[in-house]
C-alpha cells in the first residue's frame, strides 16, 4: 500500500509575504544580490572551476581572518559546525579547558568541549560585562589549561570581549592553544588572527559576513594545524575531522559533497569585503552601529550593555517596563516589515549591524518601525528626537553609509 499524496500543500510564493521583511536582527542578514544569484548555482564539486574557485576562497579568507599561512576550511553546516570542527579538532579528550563565557554561545563551546571528554574549566562572567584580562591569567595560572576558549562577540547579550588582543597574548604566553568564536564579528571590526596569536578562528555564513547560513569557515594557525597532524587518536566526528576535510579544501579530492552553492555564495561575500576593503568595512559598521545606539538613546531608550564591554555587530535594547518584546516584534513585523531579534534571556531586543544591515536607508528604517510601535505600546519615546540623532551622527561622520 502507498501512502496518501499529501493534500493541500500551499506553494512558497503564497507562504513568503510579498515584500521581503527587512532582517534586522541578530541573523540571518540580507545578503546582496551576487551572494543570492551565486547562491541559485550548482557545480561539479569537485572539477577545475571548483577547485580555482576554493583556491580564491581561501586567498580572501586570509585576508578577512588577517592571517598569512593559516589553514583555512570550510564546513557544511551552521556556525555551529565551525564552532565543533574547531573544539572536535583542537580538544583532546581528557585535556584541559578553560571555557570563558559570557553568555549563550560561549557557554555553547563549554558544552562542546565537555561532550569531547574535555576536563572543562568554566569561567563564568555574568551581568553583561566583557573578561579582564587580569582574571583570566588568574585562571590560567591556577589551572593550567591546554585550550582556551572566548567569543568575541556574545550574541546572545550583545557583550563584546573588547579586551581580546591582550587576553590572546596572556593564552600565548602560558602556552594554551586559543580558539575565537567570530561568527557575529569578523569583518565587522578588526580581528587580527596572527597579529594577536589566534589558533583557531571559528565564522558562520550568516552574520558578518552577510553570507546564506548553512556554509561556514574555520581557520587554524600553523602552530593549531600541527597539533593536529600530530593527533595520533582517531576523530569521532567523520564529517568535521580536519584531517579528512583537508582533502578537499588543500588536495582537490573528496571528503564529502561539498555545499557548492554555499561556497559560490562565501566566495561572493568575500568578494565583496575584499572590494570594500576592511578598514572601510570596519569603519562602516563603527559608523552604522554608533548612530544607531545615538538614536535610541535619544528617543529615550537605554542600552543593555556598558560601552566599556558594549559589542558594535549586535545592540541590545532594554525593553520598557510594562511592554512585551513579543509584542512589540510583531507589531514591527507587521506594521512596518522590520523584523529585529528577542533574546533568550534578558528583557532585550537586539538590532543586528553586520554587514548588509549597516546602512544608512535601513537604520531610519528601523529606528523609525522600533519607536513608533513602542509609542504605539504606550512608551513614551521622543521618536523625532531619536530620528534627529542617527541623522546628526551619521551626517556628522560626513558618512552615509553606503
Ligand atoms: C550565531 C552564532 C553562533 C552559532 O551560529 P549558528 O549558525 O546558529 O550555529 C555561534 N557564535 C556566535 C557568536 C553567534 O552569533
Amino acid at each position: 500500500m502507498e501512502l496518501p499524496i499529501p493534500q493541500n500543500i500551499i506553494p512558497l510564493d503564497s507562504i513568503l509575504p510579498d515584500e521581503p521583511l527587512l532582517m534586522m536582527g541578530a541573523g540571518p542578514v540580507p545578503i546582496p544580490a551576487r551572494v543570492a544569484a551565486a547562491n541559485g548555482i550548482v557545480i561539479n564539486h569537485l572539477g577545475d572551476t571548483m577547485s580555482q574557485i576554493i583556491e580564491q576562497v581561501k586567498v580572501m579568507s586570509r585576508y578577512v581572518f588577517q592571517t598569512q599561512n593559516g589553514y583555512i576550511l570550510g564546513v557544511a553546516g551552521p556556525g555551529s559546525a565551525a564552532m565543533e570542527m574547531a573544539i572536535a579538532n583542537i580538544v583532546l579528550p581528557g585535556s584541559k579547558v578553560l571555557n570563558i563565557c559570557n553568555g549563550f554561545f560561549s557557554s555553547r563551546l563549554w558544552e562542546m568541549s565537555n561532550r569531547i571528554g574535555a576536563d572543562t574549566i568554566k569561567l563564568q562572567i555574568d551581568n553583561a560585562n566583557a573578561a579582564s584580562p587580569a582574571l583570566v591569567e588568574e585562571y590560567i595560572i591556577t589551572h593550567k589549561p591546554d585550550v582556551v576558549t572566548i567569543v568575541q562577540g556574545e550574541t546572545s547579550n550583545t557583550v563584546c570581549n573588547q579586551q581580546l588582543p591582550e587576553i590572546a597574548k596572556i593564552a600565548k604566553h602560558y602556552g594554551c592553544l586559543l580558539i575565537v568564536d567570530a561568527v557575529c564579528t569578523l569583518s565587522t571590526m578588526p580581528l587580527k588572527m596572527d597579529e594577536w596569536g589566534v589558533d583557531a578562528v571559528i565564522t558562520g555564513g550568516q552574520k558578518g559576513l552577510s553570507c546564506i547560513p548553512g556554509i561556514s569557515l574555520v581557520g587554524f594557525s600553523e602552530q593549531a594545524w600541527e597539533h593536529i597532524q600530530n593527533r595520533q587518536d582517531k576523530l569521532k566526528h567523520w564529517c568535521l575531522d580536519a584531517k579528512l576535510a583537508d582533502q578537499f579544501w588543500n588536495k582537490n579530492s573528496y571528503h564529502y559533497t561539498a555545499p557548492v552553492s554555499g561556497i559560490l555564495a562565501i566566495h561572493e561575500a568575500l568578494r565583496l569585503i575584499c572590494i570594500e576593503t576592511l578598514p572601510l568595512r570596519f569603519e562602516r559598521h563603527k559608523r552604522c552601529s554608533e548612530a544607531l545606539q545615538a538614536g535610541i538613546e535619544a528617543m529615550g531608550l537605554t542600552l543593555h550593555v556598558e560601552s566599556n564591554s558594549r559589542l558594535n555587530s549586535v545592540v541590545g535594547i532594554n525593553v520598557p517596563d510594562g511592554i512585551e518584546s513579543k509584542q512589540l516584534l510583531s507589531q514591527m513585523s507587521s506594521r512596518y516589515r522590520v523584523e529585529i531579534s528577542g533574546s533568550f534571556g534578558p528583557n532585550i531586543v537586539r538590532i543586528g549591524q553586520m554587514g548588509e544591515q549597516c546602512r544608512a536607508h535601513n537604520l531610519f528604517r528601523t529606528v523609525h518601525a522600533l519607536g513608533s510601535c513602542l509609542n504605539a505600546l504606550g512608551a513614551k519615546l521622543n521618536l523625532p528626537e531619536g530620528v534627529a540623532s542617527l541623522e546628526d551622527t551619521l551626517g556628522r561622520a560626513n558618512f552615509n553609509g553606503e
